[in-house]
């Protein structure tokens, strides 16, 4: 989808565009896309912990960047999916449930499977933040779902 500055349609139950809209100073544009599959997967996680009676509020920290910020902030990758609008950062407010959410993930079990199938292909951490992104190129091999990638083991 394209997210426009300043708006605040409601996206999802929990997000709304002016969350999801690139935070990248440099960024001067009024509009630019991002994968959908992005917010559906948040959306999922908040009601997935929620349904186990977790307060589950997310900040997202990072969505679009441009190829030179992302460049800057991580000069030694070669593939910058956060410039092509198929990557976000994010972070609950809970750090209980950061590191639940954590927990779950190394455990690759039901969380796991639940972002794989909704189109996940990337997964890692960027400092204290999650990192989700829908690559389809510079992936590992995953047996179960096909392609993934990680570059932090959990
Ligand atoms: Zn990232």
């Amino acid at each position: 989808m394209i997210v426009t500055r300043n708006k605040t349609t409601q996206i999802t139950k929990n997000f709304d565009e002016s969350e999801i809209f690139s935070k990248d100073p440099r960024f001067k544009g009024n509009s630019h896309y991002i994968d959908d599959k992005l917010i559906d997967v948040l959306q999922l996680i908040i009601d997935y912990y929620t349904q186990k009676e977790y307060d589950a509020h997310i900040i997202v920290t990072s969505t679009y960047r441009t190829l030179l910020s992302d460049q800057q902030l991580a000069p030694d990758v070669k593939y910058h999916p956060h410039s092509e609008g198929i990557a976000i950062d994010w972070k609950f407010t809970s750090e209980e449930l950061n590191n639940i959410l954590q927990k779950d993930l190394s455990d690759k079990g039901y969380v796991w499977n639940l972002i794989r199938k909704a189109g996940i292909n990337g997964i890692g951490n960027e400092g204290f933040c999650f990192h989700f992104d829908t690559r389809m190129t510079h992936t590992f091999h995953d047996d179960e779902f096909g392609k993934y990638a990680t570059w932090v083991k959990f």
